[in-house]
């Protein structure tokens, strides 16, 4: 079990100031589902389902550990952020977030890792808020230079990099973080932050003592440099339906799929060959384009050709006339 705390106003405070950038939310359910995921929810208000904006009281409660939150890195006002947080929780990840926060020292910045269940998150602090598109650029190539792995660009195990988007669009929220210092429902444990004691406040105090990147540094550590190119959002052929031929109507992995999650680009979906094979028990292999769901590909190998048979919808080979 985890320790109940009864925190001030004021310490809520030093925790908003390090760590929400905008007022959407999520909160984690109490339980686990059958599972074994804690799923978070989006904050609604009740009457309006309107986001609900956190405050102070909910910032109180998450550290309390009555309630537990997560949080958007990105502000879509002005597309900046206020940290950046590097999610590791592969074999050796603890290493490679040690090794990172040596190398960002060598740069000047002060990082801190938050233990988490099966890893950890370095954690990266902005001096006032830094466009998010800027911090990826940085944390990627560092990274890259340091040879450790990032997931995407056709990796599945490596680091995660929050914000996971350079920009998000109004009414999109982007990828959420479980906030710092609150109880993780899974496992009914608080995850703490090394080199500070195990409380709400001497944990704030140590983050605050922390030296905070500014955005001229920022703007030095990337000079010339772009997203490696693995990693740069692909540019979309805009999605046209073809006509139906034959009275058959050109085939659709949306009308036999049901997406779990959402990013910028895809959607993400049980793949219909890998359930058949017993496989994808997180039912999120098969990556379905947004802009042209014409293009799916399955992160686990399958081909389209498996896919299609195992939905009973084989793909036509050319008839010849
Ligand atoms: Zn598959």
């Amino acid at each position: 079990m985890y320790a109940n705390f009864r925190v001030t106003r004021d310490t809520a405070s030093d925790f908003i100031r390090l760590f929400v950038n905008r007022r959407a939310f999520g909160m984690q359910a109490h339980k686990p589902l059958p599972n074994g995921k804690v799923p978070y929810f989006l904050a609604k208000d009740w009457t309006t389902k309107q986001p609900k904006p956190l405050d102070n009281d909910v910032v109180r409660m998450h550290l309390n550990g009555d309630v537990t939150i997560n949080l958007y890195a990105i502000n879509p006002e002005t597309q900046r952020c206020k940290w950046v947080a590097i999610d590791g929780d592969f074999d050796g990840a603890v290493e490679a977030l040690f090794k990172l926060q040596w190398e960002l020292k060598q740069d000047g910045v002060e990082a801190a890792i938050e233990q988490s269940r099966r890893g950890g998150h370095l954690w990266i602090f902005a001096e006032t808020p830094l466009l998010a598109a800027e911090c990826r650029i940085y944390i990627y190539n560092l990274a890259l230079r340091l040879g450790v792995p990032i997931v995407g660009g056709g990796l599945k195990q490596g680091i995660e990099v929050f914000p996971k988007q350079d920009t998000v669009e109004d009414g999109e929220y982007g990828n959420a973080l479980r906030a710092p210092l609150g109880v993780h429902r899974k496992t009914n444990r608080r995850y703490w932050f090394y080199e500070a004691s195990t409380e709400p406040e001497p944990q704030l105090a140590y983050l605050n003592g922390l030296k905070k990147l500014t955005e001229a540094e920022l703007h030095t550590f990337i000079k010339g440099m772009t997203l490696p190119e693995n990693y740069k959002p692909p540019v979309h052929e805009p999605y046209v339906p073809r006509p139906a031929r034959d009275g058959q109507q050109e085939f659709r992995i949306l009308d036999y799929v049901r997406p779990r999650t959402k990013d910028r680009r895809n959607w993400w979906a049980p793949c219909p060959s890998c359930r058949q094979a017993g496989k994808d028990k997180s039912g999120d292999n098969l990556a379905i384009q947004i802009a042209n769901p014409r293009y799916y590909k399955c992160w686990a190998g399958c081909s389209a050709d498996d896919i299609r048979l195992a939905l009973g919808q084989p793909i036509r080979k050319k008839q010849m006339a």
